[in-house]
Order: C-alpha cells, then structure tokens, then sequence
C-alpha cells in the first residue's frame, strides 16, 4: 500500500524502506538478533540503500548491537566509521578506516581515539596494526611530538624506536663529536635490554667503534675540529621523512658555518675504507678491514673501484695477485670497462670463467679475441652479436625497384641469381685448396646448432676463412695461413721458380702463364704446366653456361641475350675476350646488368695477374645514369690537364660506358668491404678494342654513406668542417674514381708494349687504387671550376675525401684500396694539404695547400707508373703506405663504428608479375 502510495507521489522506495525500517526500530520489542532478521528480509527487497540513518536510530533506540550490525552492511567506510566512533566501536573503526585505504579518514580515528582514550589504551589499541603505528610516527614526527613519541615507544616496549628518538633528541642539539659518542654509548645500552634487539645493538656497538676510528682518522690525517653527521646512524624510513631532511639542511649549514670538515665522520664504514683507497693509505685501508672484519669480498670490490677510480694500475694488479680473489676477475673487467679502460681490462679476461669471457671481450670490441672465445665457449649469443650487430658489417638491406621488368627478365634474373651461386664454388676453390671443402662442411654443419649456423654465414660474410680487416687472419681453427698465390698457382711454387719457367715457354703459352685465364699446377712430375680455367673449373663452368643460355632466351633485350650467350660460350672454350667485347656492347636501354666471370686479380697476391671469378646482378638505374654521362664527356680534358709531362698521358683513351644500377645479387669475389663501383674488362685487349664500362653500385653506396661513413665523419673530423661531408661529394667522387682508372699511362713510357701492370706485380693493385683516389679528386677540381659538376663544392669534395680515407684505411693495409688511401693521407698530410689539429688530435682539411698537395701526389703516382720502376714504386710505397701513430689514435676512436655493410639479399621471387611493383632488398 504504502508502495502504491508513493508511486503516485514519484518518491524513492529507499526513503519509504528507510522510514518503515525506523519505525519497526522505535516500536518493537523483539531482541536484539530476531529484529535484524526481520529487518534484513524486508531491506533486502532493495538494492543500494544507505543503512546510516537505520544504524543511527537503532543507537538512538538503545539497541548498540543492532546498530553495529546493520552498519555492517553499510558500504561507504566515510560514512560509516564516524558513526562506529561515535558508538565508541573504536577498534572496528580502526579496522574499517585502515581496511578503506583513505588516509585522511585513517587520521581521523587517530585524532579522535588520541582524544578520547586513555594514552595507554591509544598506545595498545594503535599498535595492533602496524599500518597505524608507522602512520602515528610520522604524525608526531612532523608535529615534533617527540615526548609522545618516546611514549608510545616505552609503552610498547620498543627499545629501538626510543633510542631512534634520543637519537633525534641529539640531532636538534648539535654536539661536538667527543660528546656524541658519549652519548650514543649510553643509549646504545638501552637497545641491550631489548632481547630482540641483539643484532641492532651490535650493528649500534660497530658504529660507535667506527666513529672513534673516523675522529682518529680526521685527527690524523686532517687535523680539524670534528662534528657530527648523523646521516650514519637514521635507518631509512625516517630519513624519507621531512622533519629530517629540514633537520640535515640545518646541520650542514651549521657544520657549514663552523668551517668544519665532514671528511670521515658520518662516513659508513665501506665510505670509510674506499675514501682510505681514494686517498691511497693503503696499509690503513687494510688494517681498517681487518679490525672491523670486513668480508674479504666486500674489501675487494671496494678496494678494486676505488683503484680504478684513481686510475692506480699497479696497485689494483697486486691486488689481483695478492691472493686467489674472492670475486673472481669479472668485476675487475667490469670496473675498467665502464670506465673506458679497455686495454687494462683485457689484462683481467682470460682469468675469468670460459663462459663469462666472450661477453666481456664484446664488450671492449676485442672482436677477435670475441669470436675465439665464443667458438671455445660455444657461447651462441656472443656469436650473433659478433656476426649481426658486429660493429664491423652492418647488414643493410639494399632496396631495388623491379618495377619496369617484363616476365621474362623477372624469370631470367632467377637463372642469374643460380649462377652467381654457382660462381661462389669456383671462387672458393680458387682461393684456397680446402676452401670449398670447408665451406661445404660449414655449410652441412650449419643445420646442427645456431653456433654452426653463424659460422657458415660468417665465411659467407667474409667470403672464406680469412679476414681482411683482421690481417687476413683465419678465424677458423685449422686453416693455415693465406697462400700467397692463393690456389691459381701451386702453393710452394716461388716466383724465381715460376720466372725461370716462364722463360722456357713458346710466346704463346707465356702470354698465358702471365695472363687472367690459366691456373698454374705441377704435373705428375712436379713441372710446372698451365691448365685453362674451363678445365679447370669445369664441373662448375658447365651448369653455370647452361643456367646463362637459360637466361639469353629470356631477356628482353637482344644485346644483353647476345652477351649472356656469349659468356655461355666463354666458360666452355676459356675465350673471354669476344664475351667482354658484347658486354661492353649491352645497350644503355637493357634493364638488367650483368657482370659474370673471371674480373679481378686482387687475390693473387703474388703476380696481380690472375683473375677470379665473381658475379653482379643488377637492375638499371636508368635516371642516374643520364645524370652521369656527362662526366665521361669530360674525360680528354682531364687526361689533357693531368699535371704530367705529355709522355706521361694516356694517346689511347676511350671514353668509358657509365652505368647506374642497383644490386640485386653478387657473388664469387665480391666480400666485404661491398663494390660500390667497378670498371671493367681488365683485359687490356679487349679494352683497347672496346673500351670500358664503369658501373656504378647507387643503393650499396647510399647504404655505406649512411652506415660508416657519417658515423666516422663525426669521430674524426674537426667539429667546424663536419657540415661539410655530403653524399653527394662522397657519390660523384666514387665515379670519378672509376674515370680515372682510364687515365694516365697504362704502357710504361718508354715501352708501348709492357704494360704497368705487369712492370709493377704485387704493388699494381695498391698503387693503381691510389693513382685512381687520387686523380679522381684532382679531377673534381678541375670539374667544380669549369662548372661541369655544380650543386657540389671544393670543400665538400676535401673534406668527404678525407673522412672517406678514414673509412678505406679500416679494411685494412693487405688491401689495395686500404693501402693506396694510407699513402695518398700520409702524402697529403707531409705536404700540408691535410692537418691534425692540436690537443683533439682530429682532422682537418687545409683550404689554402690542399689543391697543390693534391695535384703533385697526382703527379708522383703517374710518374712512378709511367717509368715503370718497380723499385721506385716500393720505396714511395714503403714510405707512404702504413698506419702512422695520429691515423691510430684517430682509428681508436671508430672502434664502434661498422667498417662496412653486408647486404641482406631477397629471393627473386617466382611469383612476380610483370609491371608489378616488387622491392627486392
Ligand atoms: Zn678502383
């Protein structure tokens, strides 16, 4: 009825709940217990109602039980708890106000039951739960309630937080030292009453012995008037409170103010023997230790920091062999690494754990000794880190846009890409007789175990067991040292064997033995005999020519067919020349490069004449390309402004093909460091038949001026002239790098017939290089004036040059290119063209000497070539081509940065539509 009522009357139910549940309150006679259940069936009807004004009429009524019961059901705590305090429910009001989380209600309770009880009862009720004692602390520790503090602690039995407060009690008053310690003695003997307490009371008995100690040391060692700090002796949770940190500013201002030193007073007691250490008291140090028992292990890591802090060498090596340390030898790594002591601390890692020293040697970037140590450690992790993040080979992923291919030349870069895999056998063998042994093995074994699995890509990396940027040292257990022949001559023929053979030889067949396309081998008698590379390698060659012709019927364009037929041909019958000929005769318009073959002589290290077989794959960059032709307009008046008397000139140039790709896939001898650019043939017949062709790599030159070459700019340039090194100097002068190899002399002046090449041997490759860095830049010069190169300044082009003869030195001095830069910085440095500045040690271009230092090195590698001397070349290449101490020291620095990248080739995928659009990294 009264439901229906007030329907009508649009008011809650609750109030209408509410009020009936009163009145039941007021008139009934019932218990207790019996009118709770009555009350609770009917309230139960509905949900949400606030039992406050129920609970309060109950308490009204008389009825406290009731009242608390129903308060029970209450929800809300800040509606509730006051109520509980006013039925003087005070240790459920506590619970309910802590059980709430709400602070400022938790408080409340406090300030009410500090109030209304006796302190006693307060001291026992607020010590049930700790959460209200930590929160009744700190009330009276900000409100300076130190007398009710000490108290409560009395009460409680609590020795140790009355000792915290004399403690405080002393704070407020500072004493001098003498008199602390007096102090603090007879309040320690109050923690000895607390059974509990043992441990405190002997940690309190140590400080007290300590700070004797710490007033005898200032005493000694500085002669001045003490003070307390007290920092020492406050556990933690009441230091984050603010009545202290107050108390420290004023403390210090007064310790301050007195002028007094705080040296060793207040000092811990591992503070105390470090600041010995830091103050090398050696023998203190360690009779401190022993009279406070200080755990061998804590004394050595402290003593061990303290040293490396003060940079004290010899003494933290006695203490690495005063005894077996307690902490082994990894801190000691550890230690010195983070302060950058790299060569100290690689004094410390064969000491430590197999297992710890792969991590540690990474970590100094001793790369070698890393990659020893992860092999013997089987430590895969390290491996990886070596080989991926391995600050030598950035893997970079080179980009190419497939987009204008048709079908067919989609389906011929697959047979392309085959071949090139076939090419790395041939080159494997070529370099060394158990290579493609041991590449097949590491290859099989790559399956067994990640460490396998990067040893295999490793070798892949490097090509082979020998590391270039390592002294072309292996890093494969077993592998003897690099023959100098590698395995195109037989490896214990010496060169007074080899010339004294070839003098025996019919014209023919000498031309051969000096030529780019016989392995030289013993007979069954041991005489030396020529052997072509198409029997030779002919298990390889012949699958390699079937996947070619595969190929020729495929592409689009015929003069690209033409050449991948003849090529074809070539592995069959060793005839290169009539192949390099309808290569350089691919026409501009052919989507795809190709350069598959026996090119370079760089691995023969003790004739540079024969050659080894390597593969690229290219799409064209056909934008580019236009861009670029201009230079080789360019190349006559070079050649004609060449600072060399005219004998000294190339009669014979020919202008050579320019071509801008991007790599789809290399293979054979292309390791690391990447070709960014080649100039081929380099067979000098066919070139004086057709020329050359320079191919310039775009997306492998993008990725090392991005990956290595900034990075070193900012390490080794001057701060002024880091601005700048621009890509585009660094990208043009790679061009003109490769226009050069065509100028100058490549007939010995005074014999058209002898080439340089064959004049100098071994030093070819360095000095060619050089000549070809060197001329380059000489001729961006003469480009830049007669504004043929614009958008690109002199500056840029130095000061590039100079950051990037950093970069070429890094891949070593057994490599030509690494070689020829070491000579052309020396060079220019001896004749002012480049300065290390003082203090920083860094590099600089000198504006005013650099355009003539430049033109007479130019003119001092033509000259050497040009005379042919092959003892003149040795000496200028003794002179000039090694790593003086200012190159190292600014080496040093690049530790961290990758000497090159590796690329991360992409599938060519099967699927691939013509016109589709299909990025291959
Ligand atoms: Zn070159």
């Amino acid at each position: 009825m009264g439901l229906q009522f007030c329907k009508h009357l649009k008011l809650g139910f609750d109030t209408v709940y509410i009020h009936w549940a009163n009145a039941k309150i007021r008139n009934s006679t019932s218990d207790d217990d019996y009118l709770y259940s009555v009350l609770l069936n009917k309230l139960s009807e509905i949900s949400g109602i606030s039992y406050i004004n129920i609970a309060e009429t109950a308490r009204v009524c008389g009825r406290q039980k009731l009242a608390a019961k129903l308060l029970q059901l209450e929800t809300s705590a800040s509606n509730k708890v006051p109520l509980l305090l006013s039925m003087s429910f005070h240790s459920l009001a506590l619970k309910e106000s802590i059980s709430s989380g709400n602070v400022d209600l938790i408080y409340l309770v406090l300030f009410s039951l500090y109030n209304q009880l006796p302190l006693g009862d307060f001291f026992k009720l607020v010590s049930t739960n700790k959460f209200a004692s930590l929160l009744f602390v700190k009330y009276c520790l900000n409100l300076n309630k130190l007398s009710v503090l000490k108290n409560f602690h009395f009460q409680e039995d609590d020795y140790f937080g009355s000792f915290l407060l004399h403690v405080l009690e002393v704070y407020n008053s500072p004493l001098e030292n003498t008199e602390f310690i007096s102090h603090f003695n007879s309040i320690i003997s109050l923690l000895s009453k607390d059974p509990d307490m043992s441990l405190e009371h002997r940690e309190l008995i140590l400080q007290a012995k300590l700070l004797s100690l710490q007033c005898k040391l200032e005493a000694d060692l500085t002669n001045a008037q003490l003070t307390v700090r007290y920092n020492n002796y406050t556990p933690t949770y009441l230091k984050s409170l603010p009545s202290l940190s107050s108390l420290n500013s004023s403390l210090n201002a007064y310790a301050s103010k007195h002028g007094q030193h705080l040296s060793f007073v207040g000092l811990s007691l591992f503070q105390t023997i470090t600041k010995l250490v830091l103050l090398k008291q050696y023998s203190l140090a360690n009779s401190v230790k022993h009279d406070f028992n200080v755990a061998d292990s804590s004394y050595y890591h402290l003593k061990l920091r303290a040293l490396v802090k003060i940079r004290d060498f010899v003494e933290l090596d006695k203490l690495s062999k005063a005894k077996n340390s307690p902490i082994g030898f990894k801190p000691f790594v550890d230690e010195l690494t983070n302060a950058q002591q790299f060569q100290e601390a690689a004094k410390y890692i064969p000491f430590c754990k197999l297992s710890q020293r792969p991590p540690l040697y990474l970590k100094i970037n001793f790369l070698n000794e890393a990659v020893e140590a992860a092999i013997a450690a089987k430590d895969i992790g390290t491996l990886r880190s070596i080989h991926e993040q391995s600050t030598q080979y950035k893997p970079t992923k080179l980009e190419a846009d497939l987009s204008h291919l048709s079908q067919g030349d989609q389906q011929a870069l697959q047979k392309l890409v085959a071949a090139s895999k076939i090419i790395d056998s041939i080159y494997f063998k070529q370099l060394w007789k158990g290579c493609l042994e041991l590449k097949e093995r590491l290859q099989r074994d790559s399956s067994k175990s990640e460490k396998d699995a990067l040893l295999y890509k490793y070798f892949m990396v490097i090509k082979g067991p020998w590391d270039a940027s390592d002294d072309d040292n292996s890093f494969i257990e077993g592998v003897p040292k690099k023959p100098l022949g590698s395995n195109v001559y037989p490896e214990d023929m010496t060169k007074e064997e080899f010339l004294s053979w070839v003098d025996t030889l019919c014209e023919d067949d000498k031309k051969r033995a000096r030529g780019f396309y016989d392995v030289i081998e013993r007979d069954c008698d041991g005489k030396l005999q020529l052997k072509g590379y198409n029997e030779a390698y002919k298990e390889y060659l012949e699958p390699a020519a079937q996947l070619l012709q595969e190929a020729s019927e495929l592409v689009s364009d015929a003069s690209l067919s033409a050449f991948l037929l003849g090529r074809s041909k070539s592995f069959i019958d060793n005839d290169y020349v009539t192949s390099e000929i309808s290569w350089l005769k691919i026409a501009e318009s052919s989507p795809i490069e190709v350069a598959i073959g026996p090119y370079e002589v760089y691995k023969d290290n003790l004739f540079s004449s024969k050659s080894f077989y390597e593969s690229f794959i290219h799409v064209r960059d056909f934008d580019e390309t236009k861009n670029l032709a201009k230079f080789t307009d360019s190349l006559q008046f070079i050649e004609s402004h060449l600072p060399v008397p005219d004998k000294y000139k190339n009669t014979e140039l020919k202008k050579p093909t320019i071509v801008v790709v991007n790599e789809i896939y290399s293979g054979g001898d292309t390791s690391v460091p990447m070709t960014a650019a080649y100039n081929l043939p380099n067979d000098e017949e066919a070139i004086k038949i057709a020329g050359a062709k320079l191919t310039l790599i775009k997306n492998v030159q993008y990725g090392k001026f991005e990956s290595v070459l900034t990075p070193i700019s900012n390490l080794v340039l001057v701060e002024e002239q880091q601005k700048h090194v621009d890509f585009g100097a660094f990208f043009t002068h790679v061009l003109l790098h490769e226009v050069a190899h065509s100028n100058g002399p490549h007939h010995i002046v005074d014999d058209s017939n002898t080439t340089v090449r064959s004049r100098m041997e071994e030093l070819h490759s360095t000095l060619e290089e050089a000549k070809a860095d060197i001329t380059g830049l000489f001729a961006a010069s003469l480009l830049v004036k007669n504004n043929t190169i614009t958008g690109i300044t002199l500056e840029q082009f130095y000061v590039t040059y100079l950051a990037s003869a950093f970069r070429s030195i890094r891949f070593g001095l057994n490599e030509a290119h690494g070689r020829g830069q070491a000579i052309q910085l020396n060079y220019l440095v001896d004749n002012g063209g480049f300065e290390y500045e003082d203090g920083s040690g860094k590099v600089k271009v000198n504006f005013e000497n650099i355009e003539t230092a430049v033109s007479n090195l130019t003119r001092d590698i033509l000259i050497i070539q040009g005379n042919g001397s092959k003892e003149d070349a040795a000496n200028f290449v003794e002179k000039y081509g090694n790593n003086r101490e200012k190159t190292i020291k600014l080496l040093d620095l690049l530790a961290d940065v990758p000497i090159d990248i590796q690329p991360i080739w992409r599938e060519v995928s099967e699927s691939a539509q013509p016109g589709s659009k299909c990025i291959i990294f």
